[in-house]
């Protein structure tokens, strides 16, 4: 085997030395590894380079030319210095300006050879002429015109730079370093995958992401889908995959507990319910049922829409647990969220005498003792529930609802702290399947496909926020028919105490619109028993109109509200505005949801404000959020302790994605230790290298 290239360190490559790895380092190369995923951001194809004459407005583009005057100027009122760069290449002229940035003066001089690159405009002030403004550039020496394999005269890449290291520099750096990688990269997917897929070698998919050879589109390269990014991106997927596949067989194979029981306590807490259970709800819980049945430890997630009815779903596995003698944890992401599925739940077991615990942080030691007794049955909580120093007599179950916070690595150690209870993770909402295959791909999975019937979609509508007239009209008219409403003003978080005044002001004008109505407010600085009594007052009728700040995202279930207005939506995001439409359109009545726009809407909160009229589908909605926001930012994949993609993009990728874990779970099946892959085996440990302890966990 070739030692591994992150053992290099970029310092010993030809024309790098200990100052320009310093210099480096701040780009985060370090090692030889670094530098060949740190990929181009795009490429720039200069063997048919267009002349300035040829130029276009509004698009980006690049020239090359010769400097004809480099001068500071001053604007007309002489409060900003702008440079300007004046560049001919014989066929028409280019002005580039940069503004209060006269140091860039030093840069250029007279008779310089450069590239510019960025967004042609037309001289404001005349109507014609080209100008570009603070665009990327590069000077060319005759050095480099000598070296044309580099910068000229073919596909070049642009690499993001710091200060201090201009592109050209960087570019030449990079050169050097993958001449002298090239030698050490050692292919280390099986062949056969290789063959299947018709995947180039490693080596040159390396070369040509950096470098591209002729016969490569610049299109296909700048979107990242050359065959080249295809194969890295293939790569990364199938590595993270094998890791998950590792993991998930090392779960399959310890011993669990059996739970074999009657179902007796299900039974009678199926019969007290006021409604028939959907069929998927049926097959999941079945679906469920047989993991707990077998002698090896659940693992399992949960997907569904809001209002799919995953509670009870999760409530069927808690009593199959505490039937067979276990205790059941629920953890929620928020204390909130604990509360209300306590109270859900102590309702629904009304009728027996099962003991149920609420412990949030805010009540800890009361029943810990009992706990640890194993006394109390079915406890409920946050996540410091697992986390921190709680004992549980005979946990056989838990059960985490949440919100793409608890990853692999958390579940990991969950079994490390010597418990090997069943795991069952449910989202609060739906994400998309690719995400899905990865934060959970050491999972299986089952989907409640179907809401309870009678479930009128809400009518989902935008408005500006100076259209409040008309909202005053429609609320009057549901309210006539004995209909309640939520109104939703947003979480402020600079600004708690402002975010209170927005809630408290809109009630005392809502009741002066509304003379006839109640009014309640619930707010996050309520005591948690305040909030309860409005909570209560809402549900019973008592109030029409419920105030409040986002608290009631996971908040209670009225099915008589029908309409959810919501302040500043542009302020949420997707999956959030699902959420808090998911609290109206739980009875038989007609929904709506209105939803208020303030000021000019980014083209990011438009799209998202528009999925929100255009689909009621959360899982639809998700592939959108998605799209949208990008899987890192939205679902937070760093803190789950996933290595970090490089290349592979969840959103373009997941067809690679698809095969990528077919071959990598069909290959660890086929070889669990990777015995015949040595390669592979250590690239695999170095991919996972912080996160190793999850090996141990098999
Ligand atoms: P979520 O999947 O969003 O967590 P919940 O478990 O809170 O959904 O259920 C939403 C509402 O639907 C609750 O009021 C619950 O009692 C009700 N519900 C659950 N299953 C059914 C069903 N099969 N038929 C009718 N109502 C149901
Ligand atoms: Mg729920």
């Amino acid at each position: 085997m070739k030692r591994p290239l992150n053992e290099y360190s970029v310092q010993y490559v030809k024309g790098i030395g200990p100052q320009r790895a310093k210099v480096l380092a701040r780009l985060g190369i370090r090692t030889v590894q670094d530098a060949l995923f740190y990929l181009p951001y795009r490429y720039e194809d200069r063997r048919l380079q267009k002349s300035i004459s040829q130029l276009r407005y509004d698009e980006f583009q690049s020239v090359y030319g010769r400097v004809v005057s480099a001068e500071l100027v001053n604007t007309p009122r002489g409060k900003m210095k702008i440079f300007e760069l004046v560049v001919s290449d014989g066929t028409g002229v280019i002005t580039a300006k940069w503004f209060n940035q006269p140091y860039m003066k030093k840069v250029f001089k007279k008779g310089d050879m450069v590239y510019l690159s960025g967004i042609v405009k037309r001289n404001r002030y005349w109507g014609v002429g080209f100008e570009i403004h603070n665009p990327e550039y590069e000077i060319i020496t005759e050095e480099d015109e000598a070296e044309q394999s580099i910068h000229t005269n073919r596909i070049v890449p642009v690499y993001r730079c710091t200060a201090r290291l201009t592109t050209r520099n960087l570019r030449r750096m990079m050169f050097n370093i993958i001449q002298f990688a090239l030698p050490h990269i050692e292919d280390y997917l099986p062949e056969e995958i290789i063959k299947r897929y018709k995947l180039p070698s490693l080596r040159d998919a390396l070369l040509n992401v950096h470098f591209p050879s002729e016969d490569v589109s610049v299109d296909e390269l700048n979107q990242l889908r050359s065959i080249y990014h295809k194969r890295l991106s293939f790569d990364e997927l199938f590595l993270l995959q094998a890791g998950l596949a590792i993991v998930k067989r090392g779960m399959a194979r310890q011993r669990g507990i059996s739970f074999v029981c009657e179902g007796r306590l299900w039974e009678r807490v199926l019969k007290s319910l006021p409604f028939e259970l959907t069929d998927a709800q049926k097959r999941v819980i079945q679906e469920i049922y047989n993991d707990m049945q077998s002698p090896h430890p659940m693992n399992r997630l949960i997907q569904g829409d809001v209002g799919s009815g995953k509670t009870i779903v999760a409530l069927a596995a808690m009593l199959r647990a505490v039937e067979c003698g276990y205790q059941a944890a629920l953890m929620a992401p928020t204390e909130i969220l604990a509360e209300q599925h306590y109270q859900n739940i102590k309702k629904l077991l009304k009728d027996t005498d099962l003991r149920v615990e609420l412990l949030t942080g805010s009540k800890r030691e009361r029943r810990i003792s009992e706990i640890a007794s194993g006394e109390i049955e079915i406890v409920i909580g946050t996540h410091a529930l697992i986390q921190e120093s709680v004992e549980f007599g005979r946990l056989g179950l838990v059960v985490i609802d949440e919100q793409h916070r608890f990853g692999v690595m958390q579940r990991a150690v969950l079994r490390q702290k010597g418990l090997n209870p069943d795991v069952l993770v449910m989202t609060a909402t739906p994400i998309p399947r690719t995400l899905s295959l990865t934060l959970y791909g050491d999972l299986d999975y089952s989907v409640i496909d179907e809401l309870p019937p009678n479930r009128r979609p809400v009518i989902t509508k935008v408005f500006q926020h100076n259209q409040r007239p008309l909202l005053v009209k429609f609320l009057k008219g549901e309210l006539k028919k004995g209909r309640q409403v939520y109104v939703v003003y947003p979480l402020i978080e600079e600004s708690e105490k402002l975010q209170l005044k927005d809630a408290v002001t809109g009630k005392e004008e809502l009741e002066a619109m509304l003379p006839e109505c109640r009014v309640g407010l619930v707010h996050g600085r309520m005591k948690p028993q305040e909030k309860d009594e409005v909570m209560a007052e809402f549900k019973s009728g008592k109030i029409d109109v419920l105030v409040s700040t986002t608290v009631i995202e996971v908040g209670v279930d009225v099915p008589n509200a029908t309409v959810m207005v919501i302040f500043h939506a542009e302020r949420f995001g997707l999956s959030q505005l699902h959420q808090l439409r998911g609290r109206v359109g739980r009875g038989a009545h007609q929904s709506y949801c209105l939803l208020f726009a303030h000021g000019r809407l980014t083209e990011e909160a438009r799209r998202r404000l528009y999925c929100m009229e255009k689909y009621s589908d959360g899982f639809r909605i998700a592939e959108e959020d998605f799209k949208l926001r990008g899987p890192g930012e939205l679902f937070g994949t760093r803190q789950s302790g996933m290595p970090d993609l490089r290349v592979a993009d969840l959103i373009r990728d997941g067809r690679i994605l698809a095969y990528a874990r077919k071959e990598a779970f069909n290959l660890i099946e086929k070889d669990p230790e990777l015995e015949g892959y040595p390669v592979l085996k250590s690239k695999l440990q170095g991919f996972w290298k912080d996160k190793m302890e999850i090996f141990k966990t098999g």
